[in-house]
């Protein structure tokens, strides 16, 4: 598995498109710009890897859009070794982004196929990035606080315990809303018990589920 002209051909339009778009965080487009989405992706499905569209991957589960991701990585506002906590790997590509970026990054996913898949594929491109297999809803307290923490699956509600592992000043960011639709959101923390909350527009992202799946 290996970039090619031609891909990063097509990542320097995907770029212009989410400039746009309305995109303007210049380490956001870099990071873009420079990871190789389709090899996140089935390798029957390559020609659709700069499209900006999510897409089905293995588990029943998707790749965010390069939109969605994009907005979702300028609402954390990263900066270099932020300590980074995902919820929901799924492909590996909102992560790779992040590492990219240079965030220390932590994702967990419930599904054992993805984890592992995920892992192979950021190692191989030789991304740096704690990975655990479980259900994401508590939280890694032991690695927090953390500067970020997002969330890639709908949920209706913001999960408690991960607000409590946020930094004071750090920023959760999570599509909120029912199955067929949700308003990105982002939560400060802005004192011990105190969060703000702002809304960033409409997303579908896939559900946030309890418990693992372990699979094959
Ligand atoms: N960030 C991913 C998008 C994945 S889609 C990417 O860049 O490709 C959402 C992912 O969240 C799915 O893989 C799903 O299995 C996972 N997920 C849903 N609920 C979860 C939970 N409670 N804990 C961990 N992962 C979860």
């Amino acid at each position: 598995m290996t970039d090619t002209f031609e891909a990063k051909g097509k990542r320097k339009k995907l770029v212009a498109e989410l400039r746009q778009k309305g995109i303007s965080d210049e380490e956001v487009l870099r990071a873009i710009d420079k990871v190789p989405r389709h090899l996140f992706m089935d390798p029957a499905f390559l020609i659709h890897a700069y499209v900006d569209k999510a897409f089905p991957i293995t588990s029943g589960q998707t790749i965010s859009q390069p939109y969605t991701v994009a907005v979702q990585s300028s609402l954390l506002k990263v900066k270099k070794r932020d300590k980074i906590l995902e919820i929901g790997t799924g492909s590996g590509y909102q992560a790779a982004i992040l590492a990219e970026m240079g965030a220390k990054v932590y994702t967990v996913e419930r599904f054992r196929e993805l984890f592992v898949k995920a892992q192979r594929i950021l190692t191989s491109l030789g991304y740096s990035a704690d990975f655990f297999y479980g259900d994401g809803y508590d939280g890694k307290p032991q690695y927090g606080p953390f500067d970020g923490i997002i969330i890639t699956a709908a949920t209706p509600d913001v999960p408690e315990l991960l607000l409590h592992q946020l930094k004071t000043g750090g920023r959760l960011v999570v599509p909120l809303g029912d199955s067929i639709s949700q308003v990105m959101t982002v939560v400060q923390r802005i004192g011990p018990d105190n969060f703000e909350y702002s809304e960033h527009g409409n997303f579908v992202f896939v559900p946030m589920l309890k418990g693992t799946v372990n699979g094959k």
